[in-house]
């Protein structure tokens, strides 16, 4: 009973719309993901806005209603439950996909509960789980975090923020306004491109009106209890610190990825038909972030959910409409 037509890893937004579209072409499908529904937005920073619209998020033509043009956070995690709820999709969660086998031709599937085969598998594991380390003494210390959730806890602290793009900014801001004394450790000359436009002129002023303490050009050097070095263009500069919010990026799990048997060049971009979104592996395909390798910025929600039809035609044949 444990053989699908597909067998999809993840549940974030797009392996949800590949779902979709695989029920819909009446091919037989399990997604398994490793946390919750959507565990990646679920992990995000719970006072976080998308930079998207909430039309740009709909997946399986499901309105997603919101009053603000943009949504938060916890408006996108409901939305996607109720649209899981809706098609009554086949999720399992709490469950980890270990390893992928192609054996003639059928995938052999191993997770942390089950065996499965399938005809077919798509990896929509997202970029989420692997943080992009400093590699510096002390960052496995516990007031050191590469996911930054509530900024409550950081008030009236030191606080080093690690980054000056669009994760780094926000919890930059969210911590002052809730009175942490905030140092902003940015290794280029400026603020990241990427930066929300309707985000930056805060941050700007925060910066110029000397309440936040930003540190262009410099390093975070080595972490300890109850301090930091930062190395600047002045030298290397010692601050008092209670907390550090490292918000240095993210990569998808490479090693998964090879694992399963894809091709992945020095640039560890993904090999796969732009087309089919099929890997080097008959069979085996790739949707959603992952896709972007190290470039995470390339493929967010709007321009990636297309991925899920393209599969499932490339599945079912040329001619299926989606
Ligand atoms: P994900 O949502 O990351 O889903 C991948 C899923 O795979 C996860 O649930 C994970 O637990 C699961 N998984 C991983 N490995 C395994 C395994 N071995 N076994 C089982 N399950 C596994 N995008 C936008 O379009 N608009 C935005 O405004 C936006 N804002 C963002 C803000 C932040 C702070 C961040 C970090 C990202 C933002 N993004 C935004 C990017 C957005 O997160 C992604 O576009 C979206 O989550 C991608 O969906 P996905 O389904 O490809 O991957």
């Amino acid at each position: 009973q444990n053989h699908y037509d597909i067998l999809i890893i993840g549940a974030g937004p797009i392996g949800m719309a590949c779902a979709i579209e695989a029920q819909k072409a009446n091919l037989s499908y399990v997604i398994i993901e490793k946390g919750a529904l959507v565990n990646s937005l679920f992990n995000y920073p719970v006072f976080m806005t998308f930079f998207s619209t909430s039309q740009k998020l709909e997946i399986g033509g499901v309105p997603f209603v919101t009053i603000s043009p943009k949504p938060n956070r916890n408006e996108a995690v409901e939305y996607y439950r109720r649209v899981a709820e809706k098609f009554n999709l086949n999720i399992k969660p709490f469950e980890t996909v270990k390893q992928v086998i192609k054996n003639a031709d059928v995938f052999e599937i191993s997770t942390s509960k089950a065996e499965y085969t399938a005809n077919n598998v798509v990896v929509a594991t997202g970029f989420y789980d692997v943080p992009l380390l400093m590699n510096i003494p002390g960052e496995d210390l516990p007031k050191v975090t590469h996911y930054y959730k509530d900024p409550h806890l950081y008030a009236f602290q030191n606080v080093v923020v690690v980054g000056a793009n669009n994760s780094g900014v926000d919890a930059a801001l969210e911590t002052y306004r809730k009175g942490a004394n905030v140092t902003l450790v940015v290794r280029s000359g400026d603020l990241g491109p990427h930066v929300k436009y309707w985000v930056r002129p805060d941050i700007q002023n925060r910066i110029k009106e000397s309440e936040i303490t930003a540190i262009f050009n410099s390093e975070l050097l080595e972490i300890r209890d109850g301090e930091v070095d930062i190395k600047t263009q002045g030298g290397i500069k010692t601050i008092p610190n209670d907390f550090v919010i490292a918000m240095t990026g993210y990569q998808p799990d490479f090693s998964m990825l090879r694992k399963f048997g894809i091709d992945l060049p020095e640039s560890l971009c993904p090999a796969y038909n732009e087309e089919t979104m099929e890997t080097n592996v008959k069979g085996l395909y790739l949707a959603g972030v992952v896709c972007g390798g190290l470039d995470t910025h390339k493929l967010f929600i709007e321009n990636s959910r297309i991925h899920a039809g393209m599969i499932v035609k490339n599945i079912v044949s040329p001619t299926y409409e989606v």
